[in-house]
């Protein structure tokens, strides 16, 4: 499995499982949760989930799949802006962990950034940490300016990614964002890498795979485990989906390859705001 480094040493898989509406529709459970233990057979091991999905919904269907692999998962989960102040956080950490029936979250987030000062928020991180809640923690959404307010907050240099919107079609954080971060050893952890799954009927896409033989979901994760220091989290709920998926990281696409999808969804050629799903 091609694995990423976390600036705390400790490597992750570069291709992991998004959660997002997984647990919505009861009637898809034992398919979703088939989904996500085949995906761990398969090494995609970096669970990635939210209390905001589904309102705890897909933390819950993670604790189910994951029930008697704790040790083979790396979990990530966020937590919500309005839950990130000293008090609140330690609460919303406890339901999260009571939902996942695990004792740490290995990766916990702040979801998007909100008004509570990033300072008392650090402080919360550390808190839980200290308190073995959760290993480490980071941030989602948070743009280069973002960044670096975080790292002139006390103690706000110890996250250990951001995640972001990230795919063929949305490569704006190359500019800015990517730079700075790869310069300070954090992965980008790359959310919706189909584009909730629009990127995949994208005709320039079609027309690529079919060329070169793959699916569009394999070129789309291929694309992105090409990129240096980059997670990818796609979600799928469907067993034989996580197979297409894993099967990307088994044929990684060539430097032609690459230069051609350069000519087809260009890098960006100035700075643009952070777009956010
Ligand atoms: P994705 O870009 O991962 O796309 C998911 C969609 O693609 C689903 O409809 C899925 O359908 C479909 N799909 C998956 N694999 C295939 C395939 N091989 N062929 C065809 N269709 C496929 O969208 P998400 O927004 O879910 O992003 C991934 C994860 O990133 C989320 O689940 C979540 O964990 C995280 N995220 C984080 C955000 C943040 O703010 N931090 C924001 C958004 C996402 P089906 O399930 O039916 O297979």
């Amino acid at each position: 499995m091609l694995r990423r480094q976390l600036p705390c040493g400790e490597s992750v898989p570069a291709l992991g499982q998004g959660t997002w509406h997984i647990g919505d529709d009861p009637r898809r459970r034992q398919a979703e949760i088939a989904a996500i233990r085949r995906g761990l057979d398969l090494g995609l091991t970096l669970v990635d989930t939210a209390e905001m999905y589904g309102d705890g919904r897909s933390e819950e269907l993670v604790g189910e799949a994951i029930a008697g692999r704790r040790d083979e998962v790396f979990l990530v989960s966020k937590v919500y802006p309005h839950n990130a102040s000293r008090r609140a956080m330690g609460r919303a950490c406890e339901a999260s962990l009571r939902r996942l029936r695990v004792e740490t979250i290995d990766l916990y987030l702040l979801h998007w950034p909100g008004s509570v000062p990033l300072a008392e928020t650090v402080q919360a991180f550390e808190a839980l940490r200290q308190a073995g809640k959760i290993r480490h923690w980071g941030v989602s959404n948070v743009d280069s300016d973002g960044m670096q307010a975080l790292w002139r907050t006390p103690g706000g240099s110890a996250a250990q990614t951001d995640q972001v919107l990230y795919h063929l079609g949305e490569r704006g954080i190359e500019w800015d964002l990517r730079p700075w971060l790869r310069e300070r050893g954090l992965p980008v952890m790359a959310y919706s890498p189909f584009n909730e799954g629009r990127l995949l009927r994208a005709p320039a896409l079609v027309a690529f795979a079919r060329r070169h033989g793959r699916t569009p979901a394999q070129v789309a994760l291929g694309w992105l485990l090409a990129q240096d220091g980059v997670i990818a989290i796609p979600k799928t709920g469907n067993a034989a989906r996580v197979e297409e998926n894993a099967a990307a990281l088994s044929q990684p696409l060539s430097a032609a390859q690459l230069a051609e999808l350069d000519t087809l969804f260009a890098p960006p050629t100035a700075a643009s705001p952070l777009v956010v799903i």
